[in-house]
């Protein structure tokens, strides 16, 4: 298939978002994955903040850090994303180029641990006020599961909203294929 599937486009946005040096924010550890890409793309003179509520995905995340020796450039908190803007430091505000959220819950971990609509648009609008000009959010809603859809259903109400000289707000998805398949929205701010 040559159309973009949907995580190699989230990390297609989030390359053409990042330079070396950036400061910016996993929203969702979980298992890491996207915290050692972002880590990656910031590299050692960066700065990724990740967040997740559960003990396990900071567990999961260090270790996959250190494995690929990129711990030194990413701050990992166990808190909710919606704490975010008093987590960044001073000097990191208006400053953040990237943020990703993969929500749902965590492959292999407790299912009934989920992201939240609340939450997960407190820390969006809070990451609106935190990026520089042309940062980009990349969120991916898996809505296979039912707090998914009343997440997706209350995110894309928000997304609809977000004031247009504020931000350019896209949806990239396959809309004929069945079983719920994740899709993206992406923010960038103007
Ligand atoms: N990006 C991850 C990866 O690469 O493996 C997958 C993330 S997983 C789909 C969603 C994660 O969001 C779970 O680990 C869950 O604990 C976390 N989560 C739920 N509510 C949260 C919140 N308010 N703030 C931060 N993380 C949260």
């Amino acid at each position: 298939m040559k159309l973009q599937r949907i995580l190699p486009f989230a990390k297609q946005l989030l390359e053409q978002a990042v330079s070396k040096g950036d400061i910016v924010v996993d929203a969702t550890l979980g298992n890491g994955h996207d915290t050692a890409f972002l880590a990656k793309l910031v590299g050692d003179t960066g700065k990724v903040y990740g967040f997740d509520i559960q003990e396990q995905a900071i567990l999961n995340t260090r270790d996959r850090l250190v494995t690929e020796s990129l711990l030194d450039q990413v701050t990992l908190v166990q808190q909710g994303h919606q704490h975010i803007d008093k987590v960044i430091s001073k000097e990191h505000k208006g400053l953040v180029s990237a943020a990703m959220f993969n929500l749902g819950y965590l492959p292999g971990g407790d299912q009934s641990i989920v992201t939240v609509p609340e939450t997960t648009i407190s820390a969006i609008q809070q990451l609106l006020s935190l990026m520089k000009p042309e940062g980009i959010i990349v969120i991916v809603i898996y809505h296979g599961h039912e707090e998914g859809q009343v997440e997706r259903d209350a995110l894309m109400t928000f997304v609809k909203t977000i004031d247009p000289s504020v931000a350019h707000v896209l949806q990239y998805q396959f809309i004929n294929k069945n079983n719920h398949p994740p899709y993206i929205v992406a923010i960038e701010k103007c």
